[in-house]
């Protein structure tokens, strides 16, 4: 009974057979397919070609099957902002950053599939000298291997850094996570150990490694993460510069033991290998407060002759626009971190006419998804454009930002949303005085 449990499990990440697409048996064990790709990759990293032979190329062609459809290279980064604007008002500059550094991204993956693929399917064939001297020329474009390129989101918190790592992911059709920084600690501390990230990527991808390993992981608050004084060496900073190193080894690509269900690892638990080479980070954080370090770099770089001119050309009512590495490694983040986020891009405060747009304009924006609720219900709603003003001028007041303005709406449309289903009427209109009592209403609840 017990032999036969053992048989039917991979031996490395405890998947059934039914949870995976093969499971390989011997020796009364088995593993799953992907699991003996992971290793048979492992091996030829340790012992190189020679090793397979003919076998390796077995698991490259299928890893070749395998790989991400060549969907994202058929949208050009243009597309991709372009599709970005359908969900996410402004932000031009993070928008044209993310689409580079996206389609980029999915073109190095591509081409290290397509190379696999050409190595495989030209393995066991006698070769000519002429495919020698080919062989050649190719190891040496080889050795100019794209690297991976992770990206850093800085803006203020509720201007749309998960919006748009989010919206990126559903466009490619990859899996993505979401995970907060802040709960993440070093090992043997209580918290979450840095590998649990991917623990929810796997959640997001059915525990379909592959796919996980091409997904896109956003990971929020990274600024929360920064080393809290500027000399190292004082004393352990727990949630600090431990979680930065640990999170180096994902962000660089490494393959990663992941304990499938998250949180903290524990001995008897079966882990899940899982390669992070291929896998997108997008990090983003407020950075409160690092505008001081950008203006000092920018008045001392500013010195000498022309200083006068150039001073003058400085926004510095938008000071993040100039954000560049070394103001990250003067918040907190360790260098190495910060060599592993080398596109970074900033997000603007959204203004009045940023978050009235956002009301009515996105694809699924809060105007748009109440008048199809009201629709299932048959009747047809409108909205006075002053009702929409006095929306934003409360989430303005109130510093609410874009995510208050869906607490405003609940507030405006909860009575309808109530008293209209099953009252045979079918026109409902926000008047401004309607919306006024409730908004009202509201705002004593802030005070
Ligand atoms: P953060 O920058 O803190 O990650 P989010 O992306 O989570 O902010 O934004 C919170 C919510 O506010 C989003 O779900 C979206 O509804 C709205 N929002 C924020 N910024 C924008 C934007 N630029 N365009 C459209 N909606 C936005």
């Amino acid at each position: 009974m017990s032999d036969k449990k053992k048989v039917d499990r991979c031996a490395f990440c405890g998947r059934t057979s039914n949870e995976v697409e093969m499971l390989l048996q011997g020796g009364g064990s088995s593993i799953c397919v992907d699991c003996a790709i992971r290793v048979s990759e492992y091996v030829h990293s340790i012992f190189g070609d020679d090793i397979f032979a003919d076998a390796a190329s077995g698991s490259a062609l299928h890893e070749a099957g395998k790989a991400p459809s060549c969907e994202a290279l058929e949208v050009t980064p243009k597309q991709i902002t372009a599709f970005l604007d359908q969900y996410v008002i402004g932000q031009g500059d993070a928008k044209k950053s993310l689409a580079v550094a996206v389609y980029n991204h999915y073109k190095r993956i591509n081409e290290a599939f397509a190379r696999k693929a050409a190595d495989a399917s030209s393995k066991g064939r006698g070769k000519s000298e002429a495919d020698k001297v080919l062989d050649a020329e190719k190891s040496a474009l080889e050795s100019l291997e794209l690297e991976k390129s992770n990206i850093l989101l800085v803006g203020p918190t509720g201007t749309g850094k998960t919006l748009l790592a989010r919206t990126i992911a559903r466009m490619l059709n990859v899996p993505f996570a979401i995970v907060d920084a802040t709960v993440l600690t070093e090992a043997g501390y209580v918290g979450e150990d840095v590998e649990s990230i991917l623990s929810r990527l796997l959640q997001a991808a059915d525990y379909d490694v592959a796919r996980a390993e091409r997904g896109i992981v956003f990971i929020d608050e990274i600024d929360k993460i920064a080393r809290k004084s500027d000399n190292p060496s004082i004393t352990r900073d727990v949630s600090g510069e431990g979680v930065q190193q640990a999170m180096l080894k994902l962000l660089e690509g490494s393959i990663v033991n992941v304990p499938p269900a998250g949180g903290r690892k524990h001995p008897e638990q079966k882990m899940i290998p899982v390669n992070t080479t291929n896998i997108l980070f997008i990090c983003g954080g407020a950075f409160e407060g690092i505008e001081k370090k950008i203006a000092q770099r920018l008045n001392t770089r500013v010195v000498g002759y022309g200083a006068q001119e150039k001073k003058s050309h400085i926004d510095r009512d938008n000071l993040l626009r100039y954000i560049a590495p070394q103001d990250l490694r003067a918040y907190g983040l360790i260098p190495e971190i910060v060599g592993r986020l080398p596109i970074v891009t900033y997000l603007n405060p959204l203004d009045r006419d940023a978050l009235r747009r956002i009301l009515t304009e996105p694809k699924n924006a809060l105007v748009r998804q109440y008048v199809h609720l009201f629709e299932l219900d048959g009747v047809k709603l409108t909205i006075e454009p002053a009702v929409l003003d006095m929306i934003v001028d409360t989430a303005l007041k109130y510093k609410l930002g874009a995510r208050g303005l869906r607490s405003i709406c609940e507030a405006i449309m909860m009575d309808p949303m109530y008293d209209l289903p099953g009252s045979g009427r079918k026109t409902f209109r926000i008047t401004a005085d309607y919306a006024r009592e409730r908004i009202e209403r509201f705002a004593g609840t802030l005070q």
